[in-house]
């Protein structure tokens, strides 16, 4: 251990720019295992490892560090899974950068982070491949069932815990796939499909049922969800665009809509509106408006989708924006242009459609201490487009009907052990905290998970009583 004097940084070997725009594939090859080993070795084993700290799940990083550049690559398989039931996908997806990377000692002594992320990626994909992921098998068959709304990241990590302890889960979604975000809105260059479906077959394998095309709300009540089990977990996330504060044109499309059109096409699904070119990016000169991850992925999309040129406005600088700066740097070098410190002020349609824009310079610190945009006088100007992709965020849809409190912000509001106001109706994920990360996603539905056991036990013992 602690070879970081001598070895440097490494990632996965990264694909050409040229090759990689023109497919959907992932953008890294996986690691070769003396790469993997010898960056597992730079690790500093430190007494107080701020890695850990930083990461969400509280993965034991040092430890399956150290048995992966020992080459007991099995155990540190064990040690990764023993807190993450989807190392691999994290490993794939996290922004390590804002996350466990970023707090490493290597990093803040300025020799590179143990690329962490990278390593836990490899050794999963290594348990997939040997045979080492054990298959969901409860040592106790439970009468009671769970029923669980929403089949993204929360929702997933929440039914493999709770089919773990023996209880009988069924997970309702809306959508045709399991998966959610991790399916539809993440694209397939940071996530390939394969990778999540292994997971949800894995789940089915070991007794988790699922009801697809089911929107609850629509195609059955939540009242009636709710009597089919003896608890309920709402893990459905967060959907509704965060609109352009603009004069738009009606061709403006929202990010989510684009990406989930591309996501169907690279599963093989036939999509009208990607068909009839509405959500299709080729040949177009694209302007993606939003600074975020989503907006990263929007550009990269259309990128790949064969447009004539991709622009991404957004109204900070590079430094002030809220995406990780991994990602501009792989869609810079795949050919998007960034346009800093711009805002629209409209989008006109029809035969010369463009988005009309105004410069910004950051002014005075806001209450979180982050630089307000200030709009700079006379600095109009224009950006023929014809497509234009709105990437602003998300909020939380009108979740009145369902009965249950919610936040200021539209989200569920749930007390600390994921209790909403209905009794035995449990709720965790983005639907809770806002937009966040699948790593946040997974380690709610997991503590859900267990909030949902505590309450089952407590129910049981106040009815044996
Ligand atoms: C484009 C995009 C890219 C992202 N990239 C990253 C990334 O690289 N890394 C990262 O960590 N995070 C990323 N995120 C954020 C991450 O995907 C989310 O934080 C995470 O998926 C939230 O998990 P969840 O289970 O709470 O909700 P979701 O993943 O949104 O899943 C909710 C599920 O509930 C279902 N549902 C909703 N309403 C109903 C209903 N009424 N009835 C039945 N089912 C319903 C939905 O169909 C969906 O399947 C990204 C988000 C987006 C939009
Ligand atoms: S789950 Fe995410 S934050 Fe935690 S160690 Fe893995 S990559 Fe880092």
């Amino acid at each position: 251990m602690q070879r970081f004097v001598g070895e440097t940084q490494a990632w996965p070997e990264k694909r050409p720019a040229g090759e990689r725009a023109r497919d959907f594939l992932e953008i890294h090859r996986e690691f070769i295992a003396e790469k993997a080993s010898i960056q597992a070795a730079r690790c500093a084993q430190c007494g107080v490892p701020f890695c850990q700290f930083h990461c969400p799940l509280q993965n034991n990083i040092p430890d399956w560090l150290k048995l992966t550049a020992d080459g007991r690559l099995e155990e540190a398989y064990r040690a990764a899974a023993a807190t993450n039931p989807m190392p691999e996908i994290c490993g794939r997806i996290c922004p390590q950068d804002r996350l466990c990377e970023v707090a490493c000692v290597l990093e803040q002594s300025k020799h590179g982070a143990v690329t962490i992320g990278a390593v836990e990626r490899y050794l999963t994909e290594a348990a997939w491949s040997e045979g080492w992921v054990d298959a969901i098998s409860p040592r106790l068959e439970r009468a009671e069932s769970i029923g669980i709304v929403g089949a993204g990241p929360a929702g997933l990590a929440a039914a493999e815990r709770l089919r773990q302890r023996g209880y009988r889960v069924t997970i309702y979604d809306r959508h045709d796939r399991a998966g959610g975000l991790l399916i539809y809105g993440i694209p397939n260059f940071k996530l390939e499909k394969h990778l999540v479906m292994r997971r949800v077959e894995r789940l089915r394998a070991g007794g988790v049922s699922f009801e697809l095309n089911c929107n609850v709300g629509e195609t059955i009540s939540l009242n009636e969800v709710r009597s089919r089990h003896d608890a309920l977990l709402i893990a459905t996330g967060v959907y509704k665009a965060k609109p352009l504060n603009a004069p738009t044109h009606r061709s403006v499309v929202p990010a989510l809509e684009f990406l989930i059109a591309a996501n169907r096409i690279g599963l093989g699904d036939e999509v009208a509106d990607f068909a009839n070119g509405r959500l299709n990016a080729k040949d177009r000169r694209v302007v993606v408006i939003g600074g975020g991850d989503t907006a990263m992925d929007c550009v990269r999309t259309a990128q790949r989708q064969g447009a004539e040129s991709v622009i991404c406005l957004y109204r900070r600088d590079r430094t002030n924006m809220p995406g990780s700066q991994r990602e501009v740097v792989h869609a810079e070098e795949e050919g998007v242009t960034f346009d800093w410190l711009a805002a629209p002020k409209s989008v006109r349609g029809g035969k010369s459609p463009a988005v009309k824009a105004v410069r910004m310079r950051l002014g005075a610190p806001d209450a979180s201490g982050r630089q307000t945009p200030e709009e700079v006088q006379d600095s109009a100007y224009e950006l023929s487009s014809d497509l234009v992709i709105t990437a602003l965020g998300f909020d939380p849809e009108n979740l009145s009907a369902w009965g249950l409190e919610t936040t200021r912000e539209g989200t569920l509001a749930v007390n600390r052990r994921f209790e909403t106001s209905l009794s035995g109706v449990f709720a965790a994920g983005d639907i809770v905290r806002g937009a966040s990360l699948v790593v946040w996603a997974i380690k709610e539905g997991r503590d859900a998970a267990d909030a949902v056991h505590d309450w089952m036990r407590t129910q049981a013992r106040m009815a044996a009583q």
